[in-house]
């Protein structure tokens, strides 16, 4: 190791909780200052479209408690964000005017949420959700309401939508696109999740345009949808989310869809490093650029970032998963779907007439497996994707041969 001095972490993620026991585990907390723009300490965000909506009795879920940060000696600035960085005198300015001297910087600053220019960003039954305070206001306002309208059908939109529906909630999904999530699965699996929604009372529409945001002083009353009127009781925005570059950008940082990092999640100054949902990185092997959205993304960059930091730098090679649940369904991913016209598919049936797994094959290079309620097909996939073994698919999807029997006695 060749510094010594204070690392400084700014954001309070997935990415920065990890960052933070990554240095506690080699002993390291002492130098880590962690700096958070949400008063609460990292907590989980998988719940907030979920379960916490569905009842008051739900609390956030920390990664850890105050006193283990205490412990380790990490110094937290909650509820004091991060406004500038000096790369040159390389300090970090807060929000209260203090000033963080650091060796060593993270960025672990996320995403955030879309918002349409069209719909004022006060209006008192409309709602985004990203933070603990998001999901907070938008359980009041879940309770409040009989009836959910939802601004796109992504994971966020979607998680949201069936949560609705669990708690008896009248909903429509408005989805501008032609099909459902087409940036991260395939049409097989997006026809799949369209059929088992609608079959849950859900009113989802595809390739809905949305005009005409009718408001009546802080209350949104109507929209209208394929030239139609509808009134709105509350609308929830789920549009997508773009990467928090605006420190990175200020400071003179390249960013590029996201903060432009190697390898080793080092940014275009060598003292910077950034992570998770704001870096776009290069895929190893390929080299392609990416800029992946998950906590699976978040935690691995944090782990490499931390081996970067202190000096054991290995390139990052992560394979990328996802998962996903709504009411019955249970997505999960496993590496990234190929474009269709390079890639053949193969449907392994599963134990129940509702699970399944599609194996994604560019020629005979097993590359993704999607699996619905088929959490050991996930399993066996990740461990096959990462050891590059690709089982004949008349094998594994014809004959039904489990997953784990392709994979080498342990
Ligand atoms: P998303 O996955 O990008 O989905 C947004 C969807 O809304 C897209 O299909 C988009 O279509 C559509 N859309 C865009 N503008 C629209 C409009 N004006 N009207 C109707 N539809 C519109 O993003 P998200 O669901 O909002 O999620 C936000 C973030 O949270 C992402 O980082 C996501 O990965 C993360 N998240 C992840 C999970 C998970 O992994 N389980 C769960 C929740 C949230 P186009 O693609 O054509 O723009």
């Amino acid at each position: 190791m060749t510094e010594t001095g204070p690392i400084v972490i700014i954001g309070g993620g997935h990415a920065a909780a990890q960052l933070c026991a990554g240095l506690q585990e080699a002993g390291q907390g002492a130098r880590v200052h962690l700096v958070c723009e949400e008063p609460e300490l990292p907590y989980q965000r998988p719940p907030l479209s979920k379960t916490f909506l569905k009842s008051e009795q739900e609390s956030l879920q920390a990664h850890r408690a105050e006193a283990w940060y205490a412990q380790a000696g990490i110094t937290l600035h909650q509820a004091d964000p991060a406004v500038a960085i000096d790369r040159a005198g390389k300090t970090v300015q807060l929000r209260s005017g203090a000033s963080l001297p650091y060796d060593q910087l993270v960025l672990a600053t996320g995403a955030r949420p879309r918002r349409l220019p069209k719909v004022p960003d006060a209006l008192d039954n409309v709602a985004l959700l990203r933070s603990a305070a998001d999901a907070l206001r938008l359980r009041a306002q879940l309770q409040a309401a009989s009836s959910l309208t939802v601004l796109g059908g992504g994971f966020i939109g979607l998680e949201i939508a069936a949560t609705a529906r669990a708690l008896g909630k009248a909903v429509t999904v408005l989805e501008s696109a032609p099909r459902l999530l087409a940036r991260s699965v395939s049409a097989e699996l997006a026809e799949h999740v369209l059929q088992t929604h609608r079959a849950s009372g859900i009113d989802l529409r595809l390739g809905a345009s949305t005009e005409g945001f009718e408001h009546d002083g802080q209350h949104l009353v109507a929209l209208t949808v394929d030239g139609q009127r509808q009134t709105v009781d509350l609308l929830v925005m789920g549009i997508g989310a773009a990467p928090d570059i605006a420190l990175a950008q200020a400071a003179g940082l390249m960013c590029d869809n996201g903060i432009v990092v190697d390898g080793q999640m080092r940014t275009s100054d060598p003292a910077i490093l950034a992570v998770g949902d704001c870096a776009n990185f290069p895929e190893a092997g390929s080299g392609r650029r990416l800029r992946l959205e998950s906590v699976q993304n978040a935690n691995d960059q944090a782990r490499c970032a931390v081996a970067t930091l202190l000096g054991r730098e290995a390139p990052y090679r992560a394979l990328p998963w996802f998962w996903s649940e709504q009411a019955s369904l249970r997505l999960q991913m496993a590496g990234l779907m190929p474009a269709a016209a390079d890639s053949t598919r193969h449907r392994r049936p599963g134990a129940t007439a509702a699970s399944f797994s599609i194996l994604h094959y560019v020629g005979e290079t097993l590359t993704c497996v999607e699996s619905v309620n088929a959490p050991m097909d996930h399993i066996m996939s990740r461990k096959l994707l990462e050891a590059g073994i690709s089982p004949a698919p008349a094998l594994a999807c014809d004959a039904g041969v489990p997953l784990k029997n392709h994979l080498p006695p342990a």
